[in-house]
């Protein structure tokens, strides 16, 4: 099922005494195509879950449309909508058996929509095979992990075959490696059912590992939208560059002159078809090759090994971060007692945004150091 949001926008009374509005939603038009996971992410209040509330139907829009496919259902009443929801504290009745918990819903439905007993009990047991909880029917709530409540909550929203399922953080009650687990877990459930998903999450490594696509907000708007991988290797802004990636990406105050980058004295880069200004610099953590001869020169701090990787931790006076991280592979030698490094940079791994608006501005690889020393 595809879900077009048009314009939507949500606003919500002020409590404090000045009165006025929040604008917790603002304009946000966006496609979520047929049996694709998104990610709704963004930092907290920045109208994740508000969206979400939206397309369920607990909250109604001030402005702008909702479609299922080609049916409007701005106005239609929640339990119409054919919507599953999963939130973050899985609100399973604890006095129900796993079994009845997931039955719910069905003993709910009225008229024709109400299966035959066989029915229901047929589709509980699917459901409960499909999230691998078979063993633990007969239990209460309170006699199962973490990871295995959220999953009977998952199966209570699956089991009335939504036509559009919809997780508030659904895994942030769960320890690191359990979330980690229950999100592959999830995203393989998603894959085997086609229902079209909507995730709602603040945490960027889950979003960019488990959705077709990620949507990310900030104050109410949506700020780019995209594969995963398009959105890291090319943000719109530098709100978007900064909330992608760990380590983040190091930002440095520059300067744009005579089509060159200048990040303090040094010339680092060529940035062809860039008119002269102040600029800021993102520059990915693996971006930066050590070379004796390199551009850029910064303080070493220190030089971390990591397995595969090794982490260089140096310091630049025009960088935004507290520390520069690069990561670089763990063949390349490094001299961890010099007070310098020298850099060259992949000009793919580094964005210029503009000083005021933080927009990117985009420039034209050829005659870089990059380039050059291939
Ligand atoms: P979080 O990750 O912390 O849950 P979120 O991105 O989901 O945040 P929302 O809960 O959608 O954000 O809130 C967006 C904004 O709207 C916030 O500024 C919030 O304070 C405000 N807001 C949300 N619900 C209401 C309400 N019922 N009344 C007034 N303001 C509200």
């Amino acid at each position: 099922m595809k879900i077009e949001l048009q314009n939507l926008t949500k606003k919500f009374p002020a409590r404090g005494k000045k009165g006025g509005e929040v604008t917790a939603v603002n304009d946000f038009s966006f496609e979520i195509p047929d049996g694709e996971l998104i990610a709704l992410l963004g930092p907290s209040g920045c109208g994740k879950s508000t969206t979400l509330n939206m397309i369920c139907g607990l909250e109604k829009p001030t402005g702008g449309r909702i479609f299922f496919g080609d049916e409007d259902v701005t106005a239609l009443a929640p339990e119409l909508r054919g919507v599953g929801m999963v939130f973050q504290n899985y609100a399973l009745y604890p006095h129900l058996t796993v079994r009845q918990n997931i039955l719910f819903p069905l003993e709910n439905l009225k008229g024709k929509d109400r299966p035959s007993k066989e029915d229901m009990n047929r589709r509980v047991t699917e459901t409960a095979k499909l999230v691998q909880i078979e063993e633990l029917m007969d239990r209460k709530p309170r006699e199962l992990s973490g990871g295995q409540q959220q999953r009977v909550a998952i199966a209570r929203a699956l089991v009335k075959m939504p036509r559009v399922l919809l997780l508030d953080e659904p895994l942030s009650n769960l320890d690191a490696r359990l979330r980690l687990q229950t999100r592959e877990e999830l995203r393989k459930i998603q894959k085997e059912t086609g229902i079209t998903t909507v995730f709602v999450t603040h945490d960027q490594e889950e979003a960019m590992s488990i959705s077709d696509h990620i949507a990310v907000m900030r104050d109410g708007v949506l700020m780019q939208n995209g594969r995963p991988q398009e959105v890291y290797d090319d943000p719109a802004n530098l709100f978007v560059a900064r909330f992608l990636g760990t380590p983040p990406i190091n930002v440095f105050e520059g300067r744009v002159k005579g089509e060159k980058l200048h990040i303090g004295e040094e010339a680092v880069l060529s940035v062809n078809g860039v008119p002269d200004q102040e600029v800021w610099v993102g520059i990915r953590p693996e971006g930066f090759i050590p070379r004796p001869d390199g551009e850029l020169g910064c303080e070493l701090s220190r030089v971390e090994v990591m397995g595969r990787d090794i982490s260089i931790v140096s310091a630049h006076k025009a960088c935004a971060n507290p520390a520069i991280r690069s990561i670089i592979n763990a063949d390349t030698q490094i001299d961890a007692s010099a007070r310098t490094v020298r850099f060259s940079l992949k000009p793919g791994k580094v964005f210029l945004f503009h000083k005021q608006s933080e927009e990117r501005l985009r420039f034209q690889m050829k005659g870089d150091s990059y380039a050059r020393s291939k």
